[in-house]
């Protein structure tokens, strides 16, 4: 068989194991989506903080723009040309609001998670990543010098034997974890990861807050911020793509870190910075953030109240957060589930594998603060 053969075939398995993906299209309505001429509730969404469809917010934006402020690309990495002063501002914003020496912006969530390991670590580093954390902190690991040893989710009894048996063999073990799942919804100890942190003086600790950020805290900086440890992590990393309606990402830490990565980060350095205009944007948001606490508030309501509702129906889910599982099994059933869903206005989407493990897919609900108490009771009726 030559190359295009292989591809044609290991396309074929995909479909007849329903596991063929595709680029929907649709039009976006707010919070809506329209697909095949049906409007949806959007149910699938990582706006979750309802900003992504707010008509009001975008026209205030606009009214700030000029064409001498909407600048719609940096022309250059950060590094060359292109360090508009816009970046340094948000840069600025976010070390206050978090009240760390320093942050630094990046691409995306993406770009921080492939380039940060890689940049920090040696082959005298060992990374104890938790057995469910993103894509993209995978492919950082991947790229990395140092050596990996995953450890079951969540298992602190587990992390802190791996802890005790390796600590003296590495220069630096570095602890890598999200602080709320992408795909179970659930949530990492953050309090306790810093105290096993601080058992020995060569480790430090990676959070990804990417769907905390903006909906967690007081102020809106995440889960950390709610645990009162900002200050013990070490690589603080969250995204703008998600409730900050925008992209981006960033991460908060010492100025020795960032100057660290400023040097010898492949994903900051040999790229073009994203453009001036969507960082203003983010920083335009970035300022509200803290005074949402009211849209935290409802959007945590509305997300118990799924919660609940699934568990009375037999659905149990680790969730205690705006992402909340329905795990049916097999991949041919999430499918069914969601186009029965989707005859019914709701937009949810199946999650198969490889993104969750083989015989757990799931119908995955991504709450946002503009879903309402009726429409969890209209989708609950619709579950059996
Ligand atoms: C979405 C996500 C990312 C990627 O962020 P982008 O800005 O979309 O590239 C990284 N980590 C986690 C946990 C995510 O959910």
């Amino acid at each position: 068989m030559n190359a295009t053969e292989v591809m044609q075939q290991e396309l074929q398995a995909l479909e007849s194991h329903s596991n063929l993906r595709r680029l929907p299209q649709m039009i976006h309505d707010g919070r809506n989506v329209i697909v095949d001429g049906q409007r949806m509730l959007n149910l699938s969404s990582n706006d979750y903080m309802g900003l992504a469809a707010d008509r009001e917010i975008r026209e205030e934006f606009l009214q700030m723009l000029t064409p001498d402020s909407f600048l719609p690309t940096s022309s250059s990495s950060r590094l060359l040309t292109g360090n508009f002063g816009i970046y340094e501002e948000l840069e600025s914003e976010l070390a206050a609001l978090f009240g760390t020496e320093a942050a630094l912006v990046f691409n995306s969530g993406y770009h921080a998670n492939t380039g940060i390991l890689p940049a920090v670590s040696d082959t005298q580093t060992l990374i104890l990543a938790d057995k469910l954390v993103h894509a993209s902190i995978i492919d950082g690991i991947r790229l990395s010098a140092g050596r990996c040893i995953r450890y079951r989710h969540n298992d602190l009894a587990q992390l802190e034997r791996l802890l005790k048996e390796h600590h003296e063999n590495y220069r630096q073990i570095i602890i890598v974890t999200e602080s709320i799942f992408s795909m179970d919804g659930d949530r990492a100890d953050l309090k306790a990861l810093a105290r096993l942190k601080q058992t020995y003086g060569n480790v430090r600790l990676y959070v990804d807050e990417a769907h905390a950020f903006g909906t967690c805290g007081k102020q809106g900086l995440g889960c950390a911020e709610e645990a009162g440890c900002i200050c013990d992590i070490d690589f603080l990393v969250g995204t703008f793509g998600k409730a900050a309606a925008s992209a981006g990402a960033y991460i908060v830490c010492t100025r020795m870190i960032r100057e660290y990565l400023v040097n010898r980060m492949r994903t900051l350095i040999f790229t073009t910075a994203l453009p001036p205009v969507n960082i203003a944007w983010t920083l335009f948001i970035v300022r509200r953030l803290p005074e949402m606490q009211k849209r935290r508030e409802h959007l945590a309501h509305v997300s118990r109240l799924l919660r609940e509702a699934l568990q009375a129906k037999g659905y149990s889910s680790p969730s205690v957060s705006h992402i909340v599982p329905m795990v049916v099994g097999p991949s041919a059933d999430a499918i069914l589930r969601a186009e029965m869903l989707q005859r019914h206005g709701f937009y949810a989407l199946p999650v198969r594998p490889p993104t969750v493990p083989e015989g757990t897919s799931r119908i995955r609900f991504s709450l946002t603060a503009e879903i309402k108490e009726e429409d969890i009771k209209e989708l609950i009726s619709h579950i059996d």
